[in-house]
């Protein structure tokens, strides 16, 4: 089944310890249009302006995103940048500069309205909701944020959390989100409000499913080779949208394999810069490092 993702596309300036990239291709509905789509056919709705380089737009056509719901407005691509410490767990934003997303307002191609996995990947809270008015009854809708909207527009991003079915997200965004300290505390707040399940993840220590009956825990996958984060909850986000696709029905084990492929996914992406992992990646690859992740719990 056809998954619809909205998000950012944008020009990213990272720096991590291991270098620096400048205007490499990012986005939150980037990194999640081209994960998911090594499990479901993707329709990405974005903006970028005039000076979009080509080659990034290519790069997502060569994994048949379906850009039709890629708008290209006057002016600038939306650029963001970022840097890690050595931990690398949260990014510290340097700038957004949002550029063609002032003043832009989803809309969602007519075959796309019908589309049964939705994903509002992390962008102005405002805009999610936008298109939640233009889709029609999604079997699934899974959504992010970040901080900078926590801290903007908590009441809006609230409204989109009320209208979720699955909300992902990391640790530090679920505590600013709830004022909570306990992530249980914090989900039980945010499945009060609408979504059946949350998602809250940890960075590299793996990742948390709350459901109302159960919590179920992904370990974190002890990796050799860690350069650049960004785009890792995306690639997450894809991984369990993606397999939760495929999928009749969302049982409690199906939703524990989604968990296992979101932290498959995000395991890859962190391994190089921009898509350059996932662009080298194969679907035999995918099921491999599924087993690792399962022989690391085994005992
Ligand atoms: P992640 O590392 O998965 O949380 O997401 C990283 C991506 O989010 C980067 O490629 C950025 O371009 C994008 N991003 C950062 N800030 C924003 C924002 N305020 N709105 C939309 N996308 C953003």
């Amino acid at each position: 089944m056809n998954v619809l993702a909205v998000g950012s596309v944008a020009l990213d300036t990272v720096e991590t310890p291991f270098g620096r990239r400048e205007e490499i291709l990012g986005g939150s509905a980037t990194y999640f249009s081209y994960a998911c789509s090594f499990f479901a056919p993707v329709n990405l709705v974005a903006v970028v302006g005039e000076d979009f380089p080509p080659e990034y737009r290519a790069a997502l056509e060569k994994r048949g995103i379906d850009l039709a719901g890629l708008e290209v407005r006057p002016g600038r691509t939306f650029r963001w940048g970022g840097s890690y410490r050595y931990d690398m767990n949260e990014a510290e934003t340097e700038f957004t500069s949002l550029n063609v997303f002032e003043g832009y307002h989803p809309r969602i191609p007519a075959d796309y309205r019908r589309s049964g996995y939705v994903f509002l990947a992390n962008i102005d809270p405002h805009l999610q909701l936008e298109v939640l008015e233009q889709v029609r009854r999604p079997r699934l809708v899974v959504g992010d944020t970040m901080n900078l909207w926590i801290g903007l527009k908590k009441e809006v991003v609230w409204e989109v959390v009320k209208k979720l079915d699955i909300l992902i997200f990391n640790d530090a965004e679920a505590r600013q989100l709830t004022g909570e300290v306990s992530l249980k505390k914090a989900a039980e707040k945010i499945v009060r409000a609408g979504p059946e399940h949350v998602v809250i993840k940890k960075g590299e220590h793996g990742a948390l499913l709350f459901s109302q009956k159960e919590i179920f825990s992904a370990p974190g996958l002890p990796l050799e080779t860690v350069m650049d984060p960004t785009g890792a909850g995306d690639s997450f986000a894809a991984g369990f949208v993606g397999y939760l696709a495929k999928e009749e029905n969302l049982t409690s084990s199906v939703l524990r394999r989604a968990v296992i492929y979101g932290s498959v996914m995000a395991s890859f992406n962190v391994e190089d810069f921009s898509l350059n992992r996932l662009k080298k990646l194969k679907k035999g690859d995918i099921e491999k490092r599924y087993r690792e992740f399962k022989d690391l719990v085994s005992f």
